[in-house]
């Protein structure tokens, strides 16, 4: 569903991404850990053309990235992204959050649009809580929104960049539990995330990125058993 090969990034004289080569099959759970600054979220910003690359091919779906107009509004709505603060728009309602979307890019009716809320509201359990607004919800609940919001696209493939790291400990899982559900259900994911929980219950498999480069891309079972690189094990004793 995505590959990437030979990608290239710099930002100035600073080589971000290095020689980049990733496939993404339908279905599969990706997680990509490692070190701050390693160009965890540039690699994923560049599967929806947040970044572009200077080398390298990027295929999403059997179709090269799309430069500009309307064929990259399709991709971005086939390719959903939740970051790490939920960029709800404050003045809007939850249940208006996750439609707006829909009617604009989707191009569907309102009342359409408002039960495909609803049901994914439901879905990540905040069926109560669609006349709210945002700054009326927890962090972990804001969160839910924005997962909703991004599915209401019915995008092919989720990205995550680190979902869970500005929410409270007693929220975060909360959160994970909607991404293991979504997991369960099929939905191809690239995760970004500290949580190694996640990686070991819920991926696929595992990306280990330092300084630019995918270091290890493994079975999880594997990767924590026994990392190969030095680079993971110095990681790895750090954060666990
Ligand atoms: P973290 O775990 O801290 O989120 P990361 O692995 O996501 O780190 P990136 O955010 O992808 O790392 O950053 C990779 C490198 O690119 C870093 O050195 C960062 O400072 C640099 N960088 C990121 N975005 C930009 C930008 N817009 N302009 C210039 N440099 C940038
Ligand atoms: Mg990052």
């Amino acid at each position: 569903l995505i590959e990437l090969r030979g990608v290239n990034k710099h930002f100035g004289a600073l080589h971000v991404l290095r020689d980049i080569d990733l496939t993404v099959g339908r279905g599969e759970v990706v997680v990509i850990i490692g070190p701050s600054g390693g160009g965890k979220s540039t690699l994923i910003r560049t599967i929806n053309r947040l970044e572009t690359v200077q080398s390298g091919s990027i295929v999403v779906d059997g179709r090269p990235l799309p430069d500009e107009g309307k064929e990259l509004a399709r991709l971005r709505a086939e390719v959903g992204m939740v970051f790490q603060s939920f960029n709800l728009f404050a003045h809007r309602s939850v249940l208006a959050n996750v439609m707006l979307a829909q009617t604009k890019v989707r191009r569907r009716g309102k009342q359409d649009a408002e039960r495909r809320s609803r049901e994914l509201l439901g879905r990540v359990g905040l069926a109560d809580q669609a006349g709210k607004f945002p700054a009326q919800l927890s962090g972990g609940q804001q969160q839910r929104v924005a997962i909703a919001r991004a599915l209401a696209m019915d995008p092919q493939v989720m990205l995550f960049d680190e979902p869970t790291s500005a929410l409270d400990p007693e929220m975060i899982n909360e959160v994970l539990e909607v991404m293991r559900q979504l997991a369960r259900e099929g939905m191809t994911m690239v995760v970004v995330t500290h949580e190694m929980g996640f990686a070991r219950s819920a991926a696929n498999r595992v990306v280990f990125m330092a300084d630019g480069r995918i270091v290890e891309d493994r079975m999880p079972e594997e990767f924590f058993r026994a990392p190969e690189s030095e680079r993971a094990r110095d990681f790895l004793s750090k954060i666990l």
